[in-house]
């Protein structure tokens, strides 16, 4: 297993694996007929011989993950809990069958077991819309790795729980009637196993969409939705937005594939969680927003902070299903499932078309690593922004080059070639030529390079070892998304403890000890000053507010002196405009007292202070507040380097009924200079106005 990338890991993977070798080879020997005159004690020996060997080929394992340094405590948690109880599961199920002497033993074990290991499997998987299960055979399956972080978790523990109770029933089941130990044993196992079963949901081991929508709370009905939303982190205007943001994609969607939209009956349920951490604890996926394809109604699973980014695709994967194969109403080749979304939601950068990335990364593949991307194994072996931008623009390709029909052919049946009337090597060529007349620049070099060179799950060192300081990080981001402050600030302090040099860490524990106006203990920590920008524009800052003027400018300047030697004109900005002391006091005041400004103050901001008092507004969801800088904006000189924040307002303008600002405002920044993708997204955004005038009414009258 060592040479074998993710089994090779000491972690749950190989644990899952030994556990259903285990399980199956335990059955095996106890139901042999040799060993029918087995005591009691001699079975359970034999039991404990089987774990034997299986933790012996834990060992190499072990060993070299303490070598590399992989080992983690959860790893060794997973082969405690994994292959153990499903020995003896397996065991006391051969045993028991052997002891009821009935006819082929063997084969009736290994049955059972498969019933076990797989017939659970697939009735959960048919059955809920969860992508994380536990199993008496095998162990656990956390749910998508991608997320990374993986831990023993208390529902694990319950479950294993259950399958002592189990065990313990099935090992006493033959000797019920020899004495009353054996009927109490029985019976109060049943009992326990009983109540463990009525409590299924609430304890995490599968998650039935009823108990889900119980814990999200919120529900609203739109023409071909329902959502059901976290009733506390999801406010009216946020949630009749996002409604809204549903119908404008199901719209598009449709339309560019000539599919029709669910009828009344059969309305699209969107599950919005209140932030990753609770989508993780209920369904098993993380930052992961996924479509259970598989099952028979539409639904999608979406987490807040990832609406913006992922709706527009996932939509195109339930869209999608209409012309998907019977078995998972989806394509059997995974890249054109991922290309097919992302060539009609091209959202991987902000920056740069999915062509220009592709564009920009020689040699583009060619047919027969075409040929592979959309093959079953080909894709998720690979990196997956690879595969998802590089099958996105192929697919963009055949979109624009050929009917919609072709390419739900070719969907259905997860064969491209047979769908087109040219073969697949002169499909490939064709694509090739649209690439070689994409312009690029070094924006899209630097992007394609980015998104090209993250490490895929597979080519890690230790896949599921999380550094303390992140997971500190990490539950730091949780407690801010779920509104808990005392919390986050904790969590932050034992990040920053854990790891002061990390300028992303520091960072962030700067801003809240300069909220609190803890200046000097900020400025502590100058004797780590570096070349960092960062940490010293913080540190005049910080000088700044502590009255001390003088310092203050020298320091900015010191730090002016050192972008110079790697110039970032965003970061230029925030620096200069501090060369002028009111501007520096009304950055202060918005970026660490959250002040928000009348429209006269706000006009005599400069541009980048400006850009962040919009985001100030934002932060603070004060809509009235973005109308009046929008339409203010709307008005004034633009920068390109804004976009962003333009494209933000216009956005919400529109939706709050400003129509005409809306559409001053778009045409205002149609005016600049703009890169193929901001066309590309100033187009959206005057697609979206158009659909907010004519539907926004009939869906939310008043
Ligand atoms: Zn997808």
């Amino acid at each position: 297993m060592l040479p074998v990338p993710l089994l090779g890991d000491f972690h749950f993977e190989s644990a899952a694996l030994a556990a259903l070798i285990g399980a199956f080879w335990a059955g095996w020997s106890a139901s042999a007929a040799k060993s029918i005159g087995l005591s009691p004690k001699s079975d359970f020996l034999q039991g404990v011989g089987i774990a034997g060997y299986i933790y012996l080929v834990a060992l190499p394992l072990l060993i070299f993950s303490l070598i590399n340094g992989c080992f983690s405590i959860d790893g060794l948690g997973f082969w405690v809990l994994f292959p153990l109880p499903s020995v003896f599961f397996g065991y006391s199920i051969g045993r028991l069958i052997r002891r009821l002497q009935l006819s082929a033993p063997k084969t009736m074990t290994i049955f059972i077991l498969l019933l076990a290991a797989a017939g659970e499997l697939l009735l959960e998987f048919f059955s809920f819309p969860q992508v994380y299960f536990f199993n008496h055979v095998w162990g656990s399956w956390p749910g998508p790795i991608y997320d990374e972080a993986i831990h023993v978790t208390g529902s694990l523990l319950y479950f294993r729980m259950m399958s002592l109770l189990w065990i313990v029933v099935l090992w006493y089941l033959p000797d019920f009637f020899k004495n009353t130990e054996n009927k109490w044993m029985v019976g109060m196992a049943l009992l326990s196993l009983l109540l463990s079963y009525t409590h299924l949901p609430e304890m995490g081991i599968i998650s039935p969409r009823g108990y889900i929508r119980q814990q999200l709370g919120g529900h609203l009905e739109t023409p071909h939705f329902q959502l059901y939303y976290d009733k506390a982190h999801y406010s009216d205007t946020e949630i009749q937005r996002i409604a809204l943001k549903h119908e404008f994609y199901l719209d598009q969607i449709t339309r560019e594939l000539e599919v029709d939209k669910p009828d009344s009956a059969h309305k699209i349920e969107s599950y919005l969680y209140a932030h990753a951490w609770q989508k993780k604890r209920l369904v098993g996926a993380k930052f992961t927003s996924y479509v259970p394809v598989w099952l028979k109604d539409d639904q999608l699973h979406i987490a807040k902070q990832q609406i913006a980014s992922s709706l527009k695709h996932e939509l195109a994967h339930v869209v999608a299903k209409q012309f998907g194969n019977r078995w998972i109403h989806a394509s059997w080749s995974i890249g054109l499932i991922e290309g097919l979304a992302v060539a009609v939601a091209p959202d991987e950068s902000p920056r740069s078309t999915i062509n220009q990335i592709v564009a920009a990364d020689k040699p583009w593949p060619d047919s027969r690593e075409m040929q592979d991307a959309f093959s079953f194994w080909g894709f998720y072996g690979g990196r997956a922004t690879v595969n998802y931008t590089t099958s996105g623009s192929f697919v963009q390709f055949l979109l624009n080059h050929y009917t919609p029909e072709r390419i739900k052919q070719a969907y259905r049946s997860g064969n491209v070639a047979n769908a087109y009337p040219v073969s697949f090597d002169s499909l490939v060529a064709g694509w090739h030529r649209v690439l070689k007349k994409t312009p690029v620049d070094t924006v899209d070099r630097a992007v394609s390079h980015r998104l090209f060179s993250q490490l895929s799950i597979f080519e890690q060192a230790c896949p599921h070892k999380i550094a303390p300081p992140y997971a500190a990080w990490d539950s730091y981001r949780y407690y801010v998304a779920d509104y808990d402050t005392a919390a986050a600030l904790k969590s932050l302090q034992q990040a920053y403890e854990l790891a002061p040099q990390s300028e992303l860490i520091w960072a962030q524990w700067a801003y809240y000890k300069m909220r609190e106006g803890e200046y000097s203990r900020v400025l502590k920590d100058t004797v780590q000053a570096d070349s960092s920008l960062i940490r010293n524009l913080i540190f005049s800052d910080a000088t700044f507010m502590k009255g001390n003027q003088d310092r203050a400018r020298r320091m900015l300047a010191h730090t002016d002196a050192l972008l110079r030697e790697a110039p970032d004109s965003l970061l230029q900005r925030a620096i200069r405009t501090r060369y002028d002391s009111l501007q520096w006091a009304r950055r202060m005041q918005i970026h660490y007292g959250d002040s928000l400004f009348g429209p006269e103050k706000f006009q005599e901001l400069t541009p980048v202070n400006q850009v962040k008092q919009v985001q100030k507004a934002f932060d603070l969801k004060n809509w009235k507040k973005i109308t009046e800088y929008g339409q203010i904006l709307s008005q004034s000189a633009l920068d390109n380097m804004w976009f962003d924040t333009y494209l933000n307002l216009i956005d919400y303008v529109s939706y709050f009924g400003k129509y005409k600002v809306a559409a001053d405002f778009i045409q205002n920044v149609r005016s600049l200079k703009l890169r193929p993708r901001y066309q590309q997204r100033l187009a959206q955004e005057q697609a979206w106005l158009r659909f907010v005038k004519q539907h926004k009414a009939e869906l939310f009258p008043g």
